[in-house]
């Protein structure tokens, strides 16, 4: 069978890590049996959909790596969903409601006083054609709901197992306002008929939705697809789609240093027993992708892993995957032997450029003892520099100082880079070259180590497990 998916957000807002999972899961599920993910906007909600969210959500895709097969706007049908309600209508499966919001809210809460669930009471199916006539005359339109059945509704969720609902615990739910708009319900039923849609991937908060779904496909003489519905994202503290997950959005994520793939690697793993696959593209993720190794616990969203994991994912990255960015950035003696020296010691890529400055540019060494670092720098052997040299020159400044172990080698460090940790000297010592080493070993300007201010850029590998963003970088 081929595969079609869509993820199908409404553009309301920028997308956040929850709605970018729903949309990796389709999409890595759609490349894995070489089917279509489909991206529909659901705008029918004229007033809270704006176009520069539908364009955001395209562009965040698209930063996250994702494509699409098709692309289509809800707004762009509204004569199919007519035709379909018309259907509804025609076989009886939708009544008009009189009741307004104020009467509803009334009917709910006198049900919740006695105990009962907030259901509608279908007294809109009593009407009769002269009551209706006379609610109209007093101005009122009216709403449309689907006229569910009562029975249980089952499918065999490829997430949560084989469900039974049954649909007399729900209201009947409103297809068409008064205003005529259509809510999400019916269009989007109509489309995955239109779009030809094969598996359902969404978040298990619209478990109750599939019950009513399931029933317009068959009320429109359609087989209902396969439906996956994934528990949702929470934050650490178990909180579901909590304002914590909602405000991080991928353009913050973005802004912030992480890296697409390993945003990609960590949000396809939470929720499954794996660990992250730090493959190199989403292809390779997709090959490996299984809707069964979701289960139903709760995924949480957990910003210090992702961090931790994108420390990791930059570690992977061979010179070619990098030299067109550091040179945008204007690295441009950045080569395979520094990239290699460095990469281990990135929390997020931009921290290069810390790096790049310590290795070929001015910085301020740290001394606490100017005639130590004076005698080290006499002992600088002539270039050319290898790996070699590290070895050779601080065996030579053991001799002559008598210092040893973090003695020696801490002052080395500060005054070299200007930082407490860092990559190996060993490699650095030949991309800063003797001349800059001079130096800074012998720098009359240095600050000492009480004086530190906080780093301007390298960020430890230790500190990859502190929580969050914005954390001190240094
Ligand atoms: N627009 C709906 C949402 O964002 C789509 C749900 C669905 O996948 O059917 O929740």
């Amino acid at each position: 069978m081929s595969v079609t998916v869509r993820f199908a957000p409404s553009p309301t807002g920028r997308l956040h890590v929850g709605n970018a999972r729903t949309a990796l899961l389709n999409w890595l599920f759609a490349r894995r049996h070489g089917g279509r993910f489909i991206l529909r906007l659901d705008d029918t909600d004229l007033e809270r959909s704006e176009e520069a969210h539908a364009v955001s959500i395209q562009s965040d895709l698209r930063w996250l790596g994702l494509d699409w097969d098709l692309m289509d706007r809800q707004s762009a049908h509204i004569p199919r969903y007519r035709d379909a309600f018309e259907c509804l209508r025609d076989a009886g499966r939708v009544y008009p409601c009189y009741e307004t919001l104020e009467e509803l809210e009334f009917k709910r809460r006198r049900l919740l006083a006695r105990g009962r669930p907030p259901i509608y009471d279908r007294a809109a199916l009593n009407l009769s054609d002269d009551d209706r006539q006379r609610l109209e005359a007093g101005g009122r339109r009216p709403h449309w709901r689907f006229r569910l059945d009562h029975g249980d509704v089952t499918w065999d969720d490829l997430v949560r197992g084989p469900q039974q609902l049954g649909a007399g615990r729900i209201s009947d739910p409103v297809l068409v306002r008064g205003d005529g708009t259509f809510l999400y319900m019916l269009p989007s039923a109509v489309d995955d008929i239109r779009h030809g849609v094969t598996h359902v991937i969404r978040g298990e908060d619209h478990v109750v939705n599939t019950t009513v779904q399931i029933q317009i496909l068959r009320a429109l003489s359609h087989p209902p697809p396969a439906f996956a519905h994934v528990p949702l994202l929470t934050d650490l503290s178990g909180k579901g789609l909590s304002k914590r997950i909602g405000s991080v959005t991928l353009d913050s994520l973005a802004d912030t240093g992480i890296e697409p793939m390993a945003l990609a690697a960590y949000l396809a793993a939470i929720g499954t027993a794996e660990p992250p696959d730090l493959c190199p593209t989403l292809g390779d993720l997709a090959r490996s992708f299984d809707i069964a190794k979701y289960g139903r616990a709760t995924p949480k969203f957990d910003e210090a892993q992702l961090w931790h994991l994108n420390a990791r994912w930059l570690q992977t990255l061979p010179w070619d995957a990098v030299a067109a960015r550091l040179h945008a950035m204007g690295l441009n003696r950045a080569d395979p032997a520094f990239w290699n020296a460095v990469r281990s010691n990135l929390e997020r890529f931009e921290d290069v450029a810390g790096w790049y400055a310590v290795c070929f540019e001015d910085i301020l060494p740290i001394i606490d003892d100017p005639e130590f670092a004076r005698a080290a720098a006499e002992l600088l052997p002539p270039e050319p520099w290898t790996d070699a040299t590290w070895s050779a020159w601080t065996a030579a400044v053991v001799r002559v100082s008598g210092r040893k172990g973090r003695a020696l080698f801490r002052p080395l460090r500060l005054a070299l880079t200007g930082e407490e940790h860092g990559p190996e000297l060993k490699t650095l010592l030949p991309l800063i070259g003797r001349e800059l080493a001079w130096q800074r070993l012998t720098a009359r300007n240095a600050r000492t180590s009480q004086a530190m201010p906080p780093l301007a850029h390298p960020v430890r590998m230790a500190d990859a497990a502190e929580p969050g963003p914005g954390r001190g970088r240094g």
